[in-house]
Formats: C-alpha cells, sequence, structure tokens
C-alpha cells in the first residue's frame, strides 16, 4: 500500500490536527452549543457519533439518522468539517448522503473481516477521509487487514486512529495505550496520518492531557478528543468527556516538539519505560490480593503467618531466577524482602 498523508481543507497539518466532539450526537442543543463553543476556540473539525456501538443492550446506542441534520447545521454555522463513525453500509449511504465529511470506522467494527469488508464495498467511490481505529484486541495485523480492506476497494485519503486495545484485568486505563503497536504501525506506512484518542484510552478526563502529550510526543499527526457542553450528564461515556473549555486549556498546555530524531527516540524508550511499570504495579497489585486470600485461608486454619521454609524458598528461587535473567542476585533478594514484607504486614492486619 502507497498510503500519504492527509489534508483537510481549511486545516493547518503541520501542527497537530484536532478532532473534537461529543462522545454521541444527543440533541440538536447539544450538538449546537458543543459545536459552537468548540469552533469558537479555533477547533476546525467536529466529532459526533451519531450510531453507538454498545457493549450490552439497553444503553443509548445513539440517535440515529434523525441526528445527521444537526451535522450539517454544524457545517452551515460554524464552517467546521464534521466527522461520525460507520459500521454498516446502511451507515455509510446516510452519513455520505447527509454530507459527513470525515467517516470512522469503530474499534469493535475492525476486529471483523466480514463488517470490513461490507463496509470497503459500500464505501467505494467515496471520495472523504476514512479514519481507521485500531482493533479492541492488539492484533496490529487485523489493524493493518482493515486499512488493506479499504485500500482494495480504491480508498486512498485513508488516517488510523489509535484508541488502545481491552484487557480483562483491573488498570489504570479504560484501554491499554500499547504505544509500541502504532509506533510499528507508522514504521511501516511512514506517511500515514495517525490519530490519537486519548478519550478511549483514558477512560477519565484527568488521563486525556498526560495521554496527549504522550502521544505528541511520539509524533502522532493529531488527537480526536471527546468534549461535551455538559460531559456530566453525557448519555455515554460522560465520565471521559471534557468541556470546549478544558479542551482549550489542555491544548494549550501542550508541548509540540520538535522532530529532531534524537528527542523521538528517547520517547520512545521512555513510553515503554512507563508501560513496564505500569504492568510491574498491576502486577503487585494481583499479588497483595492473592496474598490477602492467603491471610484469610491461614486464619480460617489456624495458621502462622510466617513460614520460614516458604520465606527461603521464595528468596532461594527468586535469586536463582534473576541471575539467570542477568539481574543482580542482591537486587532481587532486596526486592523481594521488601514485597514479602509487605505481604506479611497485609496478612497481619488480617488476623488482627
Ligand atoms: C467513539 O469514538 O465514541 C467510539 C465508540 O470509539 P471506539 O470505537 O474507539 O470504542
Ligand atoms: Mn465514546
Amino acid at each position: 500500500m502507497e498510503i500519504e498523508s492527509l489534508t483537510f481543507p481549511g486545516v493547518d497539518t503541520m501542527r497537530p490536527v484536532i478532532i473534537a466532539g461529543p462522545c454521541s450526537a444527543e440533541s440538536r442543543e447539544q450538538v449546537l452549543k458543543t459545536a459552537t463553543d468548540l469552533a469558537a476556540r479555533g477547533i476546525r473539525i467536529f466529532r459526533a457519533g451519531i450510531w453507538k456501538p454498545r457493549t450490552k443492550p439497553g444503553g443509548f446506542e445513539g440517535i440515529g439518522a434523525e441526528g445527521l441534520p444537526w451535522m450539517k447545521m454544524v457545517k452551515q454555522e460554524t464552517g467546521m468539517l464534521v466527522a461520525t463513525e460507520v459500521a454498516t453500509p446502511y451507515h455509510v449511504f446516510e452519513a455520505v448522503k447527509a454530507g459527513i465529511d470525515i467517516l470512522w470506522v469503530g474499534a469493535r467494527t475492525v476486529t471483523n473481516p466480514f463488517a470490513m469488508q461490507e463496509l470497503a464495498d459500500a464505501l467505494k467511490g467515496v471520495d472523504i477521509p476514512i479514519l481507521v481505529k485500531n482493533p479492541i484486541n492488539p492484533d496490529l495485523e487485523l489493524w493493518i487487514g482493515a486499512i488493506e480492506r479499504l485500500y482494495g476497494a480504491g480508498i486512498r485519503k485513508l488516517g488510523a486512529i489509535h484508541r488502545g486495545f481491552s484487557s480483562y484485568e483491573k488498570k489504570i486505563y479504560r484501554n491499554l495505550p500499547l504505544w509500541h503497536i502504532p509506533i510499528e504501525l507508522r514504521r511501516r506506512y511512514p506517511h500515514l496520518t495517525i490519530f490519537c484518542d486519548p478519550s478511549h484510552i483514558g477512560g477519565k478526563r484527568e488521563l486525556v492531557a498526560p495521554i496527549s502529550q504522550q502521544a505528541l510526543d511520539l509524533n502522532f499527526d493529531g488527537l480526536i478528543v471527546e468534549s461535551h457542553c455538559n460531559p456530566d450528564c453525557a448519555l455515554s461515556d460522560a465520565g471521559q468527556q471534557i468541556t470546549p473549555e478544558v479542551l482549550d486549556y489542555t491544548l494549550k498546555m501542550l508541548v509540540v516538539r520538535d522532530n529532531a530524531q534524537t528527542t523521538e527516540n528517547i520517547s520512545v524508550l521512555r513510553q515503554q519505560i512507563d508501560e513496564i511499570d505500569e504492568q510491574l504495579l498491576s502486577l503487585l497489585s494481583k499479588r497483595m490480593r492473592i496474598s490477602r486470600e492467603i491471610g484469610t485461608y491461614k486464619k480460617e486454619h489456624n495458621m502462622p503467618i510466617l513460614q520460614s521454609g516458604r520465606y527461603n524458598e521464595i528468596l532461594d528461587k527468586r535469586g536463582k531466577m534473576g541471575k539467570s535473567l542477568d539481574l543482580n542476585p542482591e537486587f532481587i533478594s532486596e526486592i523481594m524482602k521488601s514485597i514479602h514484607g509487605e505481604s506479611v504486614k497485609v496478612q497481619m492486619e488480617i488476623m488482627k
């Protein structure tokens, strides 16, 4: 695939391109108020979900085609370009008919090659940018495969959106960033326009700014951020949406780095360190949970907390394991003593 960078009429692509707007279009008033507030702060591309893929039935599944005229009004009243998600040929038909300027394919749809092929067929001849989110599972080939299906249908205005990956464990992020995956996508397709979606990665308002900064440090081409005129009352993804005012402040605080290669290299390495630390912390939290369960068992069976045989076995085994992994055994011994000490403390609390 020969994929070139995207351009958007009236948008400066020398700076990060910002797409912003609510998770879902909810009412004419909410759409127009959010859009005018964003436009007043210089945002040129408006997003809003018209059809919403929800994990379980019963939630707000989007206003549907009824909301498309509101998007048209946004264009007329603010001059912004408008973007929405499509998941079926019917969505494509309705969105194109309504004059939507940019389409994106959501993470759940990208996981399904049948759905992607149907979309690609429906999009044949449509000459507007199509942005492909990463699939919910961390599979770069599936992501690229979805882009290839669109490319195979003759679509050349292609971009990608990194929105993070699902995981079962309780974690800091709603969707793990696994930055090495979009980094590898960039390596394979150097001109592909890649956006970061800090809202769906973080899942919380306060994570939007730091994730956006990480994305800019990694040279992403733009951000797609969820912004709502009244986030607490949003019908979907309330916890991760920010007001246009907060978005404006956040964007002003972001540092857009120089393209110097050295900075990029060190950011890539630091990103990896951050991810590994997050994994270490989740593992420690899991270890402590299990330790608490053992504490409860010991209490119920009237067993002592400390069993020195087991303690020595842990120190000895981990020391050897560390050595085989090129880790200083004394360092490993210190870490294990500290972790074990905390476990004992936690179990003593339970025994009390
Ligand atoms: C969205 O952008 O509102 C959305 C549903 O995102 P994703 O497909 O990334 O979950
Ligand atoms: Mn959302």
